[in-house]
């Protein structure tokens, strides 16, 4: 098994959720079996207040501190298909809503899911830190390969310092 899926990311102007003019979403979509729905009923694995822990840790790490991020931790069906997480931001209010999915919906192993997780986290904050960037909304292959390679980095050495 690969160590890190393959991420593939959408990325979209004023469509989708209600936005204004300004806004801009982007969402991690795994390479792998999509998504499902599932109808168990138990408490996510990542609760919201871990969620939040990760956000502050790593907005820190990128300087973000300027922007108000809300954690959401969400249901499939809050999500574009096949993501496991999103963000959508406002440059000029400095405002952005962060969405995982639930571990209830996800198709990993319950003891791979919080590292999973962590990795979204820091995966759309990059897309984050990114925002005022002119990039090509028609051509988002390279900003994606970009945020996964960094991501991917920041989390191992997050690990590697853990040991
Ligand atoms: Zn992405």
């Amino acid at each position: 098994m690969r160590a890190f899926v393959v991420l593939a990311c959408l990325m979209s102007g004023p469509l989708g959720m209600p936005a204004g003019p300004s806004d801009t979403t982007a969402s991690r979509i795994p390479d792998r079996t999509p998504v499902v729905p599932s109808n168990r009923q138990e408490l996510p694995v990542v609760g919201e207040g871990q969620l939040k822990i990760w956000i502050e840790k790593w907005q820190t790490r990128l300087g973000l501190q300027s922007w108000v991020i809300e954690g959401k931790v969400v249901r499939t069906w809050d999500l574009p298909q096949g993501a496991v997480a999103n963000i959508h931001w406002s440059l000029p209010k400095q405002k952005a809503t962060l969405r995982v999915l639930s571990s209830v919906d996800y198709n990993l192993s319950k003891s791979e899911i919080p590292r999973d997780t962590e990795l979204s986290v820091i995966h759309e904050l990059i897309h984050l830190s990114m925002a005022r960037l002119p990039l090509d909304p028609n051509h988002t292959e390279t900003e994606e390969d970009t945020v996964k390679k960094i991501s991917t980095a920041l989390l191992n050495l997050e690990s590697a310092d853990q040991q």
